[in-house]
């Protein structure tokens, strides 16, 4: 799938270039999947690059910082090392505060070429409290020449203060639409690209994950939705029983179930909006709710896939539904 430039969001951060006005710090936010780091990464090229005039829209490709900054591997991972460009990167599942300790003796010194010092965090939601406190006084007192950015799916995660010293820039979610758009440019049927859309919610990696991955059960999941109105209890605890595996896997199922569900219902309330039916319309906003409930109470209570599975389609499989 082709990468969203978000040419809007670069232009702008060129033009803050070419004026002399680049900030501190920048906290890229948004969605997962939609080109923050690469956008980041980008950021971190032109800033450092020292072979395009003021007013260039991209790095110049051929002086020898871009040189050092052309990844050799590509894609969203990519590490391309540079003397002036700061990694922070968690440790097991946190950042560390040792790493902002070493970040900021590193920023405490000179430019190793001359030019810009950037540090980048590509996760930094993983910082703790600590570690993001000790970032702060980076920001408070912000070494000459130094921009930092932090790249975020949850900023909310990150303390107050430290976002307000941050100058956010949002990245737009993808609409379902121009997900599945792109997975149908990429060679997959129209259903398979729509399915794999809708579990992917506004992210067009989560979509080709699901993608890659076999679509079969997703289609037995909307198979089952489509008759769900139909359906006898027993067979609904039947299924439900299926999400009682153990750990990551049973969890990755009902986040699927979820999904489409939601997406199920949102196009049921479609419908009945369409044809003048306020009660199939309440009813199926109310689906839609239960299922942003059940994913929030999956996510934060860690409850039991099962039972969030279970109660989300018997309110389907109700009586006197259809
Ligand atoms: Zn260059």
């Amino acid at each position: 799938m082709a990468a969203d430039r978000h040419d809007g969001i670069r232009a702008e951060l060129a033009r803050a270039r070419a004026g002399d006005k680049v900030h501190g710090a920048y906290l890229f936010e948004g969605p997962p999947g939609v080109g923050k780091r690469e956008t980041a990464l980008w950021f971190a090229r032109l800033l450092l690059c020292k072979g395009a005039p003021p007013e260039a829209r991209e790095p110049c490709g051929r002086c020898h910082d871009c040189r050092l900054l052309a990844a050799r591997e590509v894609g969203p991972d990519a590490r391309p090392t540079h003397p002036d460009l700061h990694w922070v990167d968690p440790d097991g599942a946190w950042i560390k505060i040792e790493a902002i300790r070493e970040l900021r003796s590193a920023l405490g010194l000179v430019a190793n070429e001359g030019g810009r010092r950037v540090a980048l965090i590509p996760e930094a939601d993983r910082l703790r409290a600590e570690s993001a406190n000790a970032l702060l006084k980076t920001l408070e007192e912000p070494p000459p020449n130094t921009v930092l950015i932090l790249v975020s799916t949850s900023p909310e995660l990150l303390p107050r203060t430290l976002r307000s010293r941050a100058l956010r820039v949002r990245f737009p979610p993808w609409s379902e639409r121009a997900i599945a758009a792109a997975l149908e440019a990429d060679g997959m049927s129209a259903d398979d690209a729509a399915l794999a859309a809708q579990l992917g919610g506004a992210s067009p990696s989560a979509a080709r994950a699901w993608a890659d991955e076999s679509l079969e059960f997703a289609r037995e999941l909307r198979a089952l939705l489509d008759e769900s109105g139909a359906l006898p209890v027993t067979r609904v605890l039947d299924f439900a029983e299926d999400f009682r595996r153990a750990g990551e896997e049973g969890r990755g199922r009902a986040r699927a179930f979820i999904e489409l569900q939601s997406a199920f219902a949102r196009e049921k309330a479609a419908a009945a909006a369409k044809s003048g039916d306020p009660r199939a319309l309440e009813r199926w906003l109310r689906a839609f709710e239960s299922a942003s409930k059940a994913r929030v109470e999956l996510a934060r209570h860690n409850t039991n896939p099962q039972l969030v599975v279970e109660s989300l389609l018997l309110e389907l499989a109700g009586p006197g539904t259809g």
